[in-house]
């Protein structure tokens, strides 16, 4: 019996206070079912002080690191002083040194010129406000939206979103969105943006009001756009006066090893969505960059209590002083090809189960033949202590995003574990027919 933070008892009693007092809605919990009590850089420790690697990393929020001890000096310091923590969108100390770090780091030197919007604290919310900038801009209703796309939960952002499971939560007609195939999609020899091109020039086209787009899809499967066809893209809204919005909550802030995952492409998105890892160590945040001339927002047009908590403002300034140089992005690409070689290893021993290995910078993924498989390597990772989770439309994918600060040392732990798991699970998915068979031999009448 232990008695921390309010939680008492062993693990299992906790695990039946959670099912009895929380909603049926939880998700992550159900596959990594323990009760967490600490966490430092890539690792979590539950309550009984066992130490799990974490390649969840919030699906990319604590990309510097569980209280990066930083970044959250500079949080306890902000509250030590008595600074202001809620301030709606008042004018504050912390926001200015923010907004004057994300201009002078982030925006300047790469040429951008973007205005912030502080959006309420949920990537949904920045894409709401990036759609409904943009209808009210072109005064157009449609937005084109890609196969395998994940935009948020909300009505806006669900409509935009493609798996159907979640779409149908909805309850009510999702409408105005025009999908088209992805990069990809069709095939290597087929250029979507073609297709796209073809949809909006053809006699009597609905004219859309934007264009919505993940650089790389992350809950989508972890399908990479190339440079050349975000650059199609790219071209063809502009030649057609269609503003373009890259979704960027996901694999935006260094995932990709640049700070936004479009700069590999030398695009300038009209609006572009930012969230999760920008809140530094995992405070809530979420922003739209906004052209300037693209600003046409009233007083308060879209609005919320929560947008721009000064706490977060604190750490994401405190975070930022990672891209004062290459370093980051640097470990990044190189972190990215040691994940990219184990997985093809992993790969190329189970070709009858393991179809494709996907990703760029620390986003990758290990294609399985279906969401069981994959699904039954996280459940066999966390056993040994590791934490992976499952993307795709059938869950098929083994996605791994650890931290980008995660040492070298434990990167390999992280993924020694995974290659054991996928061992250990592609051997029973090969014992399992002979199973079968000797059951179907026994039980014949
Ligand atoms: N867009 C993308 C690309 C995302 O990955 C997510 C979250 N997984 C969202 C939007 C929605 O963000 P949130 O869950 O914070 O609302």
């Amino acid at each position: 019996m232990r008695a921390t933070a309010g939680i008492v008892e062993t693990d299992r009693g906790s695990l039946q206070e959670f099912a009895a007092l929380e909603s049926t809605v939880r998700l992550y919990c159900r596959t990594f079912d323990r009760v967490f009590a600490r966490a430092r850089g890539a690792a979590l420790f539950d309550q009984d002080g066992r130490r799990f690697i974490d390649f969840l990393s919030g699906a990319s929020v604590v990309n510097y690191g569980h209280n990066n001890p930083r970044i959250k000096r500079a949080v306890i310091d902000y509250l030590e002083d008595d600074g202001v923590l809620h301030s709606l969108d008042l004018h504050t100390t912390a926001k200015l040194a923010f907004l004057r770090k994300f201009r002078d780091l982030i925006l300047t030197p790469r040429g951008l010129d973007y205005r912030v919007q502080c959006c309420g604290p949920t990537g949904a919310d920045a894409v709401e406000a990036a759609l409904k900038l943009a209808r009210k801009v072109t005064n157009r209703s449609t937005v084109v939206a890609f196969s395998n796309a994940y935009h948020g939960m909300t009505l806006g952002a669900l409509a935009v979103t493609a798996n159907p499971r979640k779409r149908a939560s909805a309850g009510v007609p999702l409408e105005h969105v025009l999908r088209m195939p992805f990069h990809g999609r069709l095939g290597a020899g087929i250029d979507t943006v073609q297709v796209l091109r073809a949809a909006l020039t053809r006699e009597r086209a609905v004219k859309p009001g934007a264009i919505i787009v993940e650089t790389v899809q992350a809950e989508g499967g972890i399908n990479v756009a190339s440079p050349e066809w975000l650059r199609g893209l790219s071209e063809l809204a502009s030649a057609e006066g269609i503003p373009l919005i890259v979704d960027d909550i996901q694999v935006g802030c260094g995932r990709t090893s640049d700070f936004f995952s479009f700069e590999r492409a030398g695009i300038r998105p009209d609006i572009v969505c930012v969230s999760k890892a920008i809140g530094g160590i995992g405070m809530p945040m979420a922003l739209a960059l906004i052209k300037p001339e693209l600003d046409l927002w009233k007083p308060g047009e879209h609005t919320g209590t929560f947008r721009g908590n000064n706490l977060a403002f604190v750490a994401a300034a405190a975070a930022l002083d990672y891209w004062r140089d290459d370093a980051l992005a640097r470990q990044v690409a190189k972190h990215g090809l040691l994940m990219r070689d184990r997985l093809a290893a992993i790969a190329a021993r189970h070709p009858e189960h393991c179809t494709e290995v996907r990703g760029i910078g620390m986003i990758q993924g290990l294609v399985w033949r279906d969401g069981q498989l994959a699904t039954a390597v996280s459940r066999a990772a966390f056993a040994r202590s590791l934490i992976v989770e499952t993307c795709g439309p059938d869950g098929e994918v083994t996605k791994l995003l650890p931290p980008l600060v995660i040492g070298a040392d434990e990167l390999e732990e992280g993924l020694a574990i995974l290659s054991e798991a996928a061992d250990e699970v592609a051997a029973q998915a090969a014992l399992r027919p002979a199973i079968r068979q000797t059951r179907q031999a026994t039980s014949a009448p």
